[in-house]
């Protein structure tokens, strides 16, 4: 019960002190030749040194770039991350790049289903489902991307159609991170609105626990879509947003770091 001071004034209760954990995940895409990727490293590994420990960091460079990357953030703040993994750990599938070879270079994260590659090699939430396997199995955390078309926002269906994609890309031994990015928003500077993000969110989070069967805070959901440092505080400032995934902003040291300064000021 609050306390009741003498000049007859209510406190108001403790505030929960509690702080959440966030992931901040870096998506280069295909951007980066040795030198830039290699300066961005340093800058990023050096600017992070000081971040408090609840904010977890990756980037994830084009698989050309992982190696030398990882030699750069070796002891420092930020795992290295990935972009897609093959389904099969080895074998012949020409151009292909298995988890356990993204293990073999200590990446942690990979990203599955990212709807760049849903759209121009054709991936079904079936094929993202057998990749978050595999990425499981080489023990890397999968991010697995979902979200719904502008046509499908404004008819209504948006909730429904991650449900589905919930429900067929997560396999039954999930253990990773959910990445919500609204198809409309990756890469257009428009971002979705905090209700919207607040709402959709919450409503992923309830139904990636009933597929799992899992309380609702085990898997953390993530959003992208167009984030900057200047959006950042808010959209982490929602209880149902575990971090974001950030294409464009994660290209510049400046812009990167700027979103893992205001997770710091939105969650401590
Ligand atoms: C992305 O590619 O995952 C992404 C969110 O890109 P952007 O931040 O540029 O919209």
């Amino acid at each position: 019960m609050p306390q009741k001071p003498d000049d007859g004034t209510v406190e108001s209760p403790p505030r929960d002190r509690t702080i959440r954990r966030c992931l901040i995940a870096g998506n280069w895409k295909m951007n980066g030749l040795c030198a830039q990727s290699r300066s961005l490293a340093e800058a990023l590994a050096d600017g992070s040194e000081d971040l408090p420990p609840f904010i977890d960091l990756t980037i994830c460079p084009p698989f050309t770039q992982i190696a030398a990357v990882g030699d750069i953030l070796a002891g420092s703040r930020i795992r290295l991350g990935a972009q897609d993994c093959h389904v099969a750990s080895a074998g012949a599938f020409t151009g292909d790049i298995s988890a356990a070879m993204l293990a073999d270079l200590n990446v942690r994260y990979v990203i599955v289903g990212h709807s760049e590659r849903r759209l121009h090699h054709f991936e079904t939430d079936e094929l993202v489902n057998a990749k978050a396997r595999a990425a499981i199995e080489a023990d890397l955390t999968p991010i697995v991307c979902i979200g719904e078309t502008s046509e499908e926002r404004d008819a209504g269906i948006a909730h429904e159609r991650l449900s589905a994609q919930i429900a067929t890309s997560l396999p039954a031994n999930f253990r990773g991170v959910v990445a919500y990015e609204p198809i409309w928003a990756i890469g257009t500077g428009r971002t979705a609105s905090i209700q919207e993000i607040e709402e959709t969110t919450a409503h992923i989070r309830a139904a990636v626990a009933a597929h799992l069967e899992t309380d609702d805070k085990s898997v953390p959901i993530l959003y992208g879509g167009s984030v900057t440092a200047r959006d950042a505080a808010s959209i982490l400032s929602i209880n149902s947003v575990g971090g974001v995934l950030v294409g464009g902003a994660s290209l510049a040291a400046d812009s990167f770091l700027g979103i893992a300064l205001a997770a710091q000021e939105a969650l401590s």
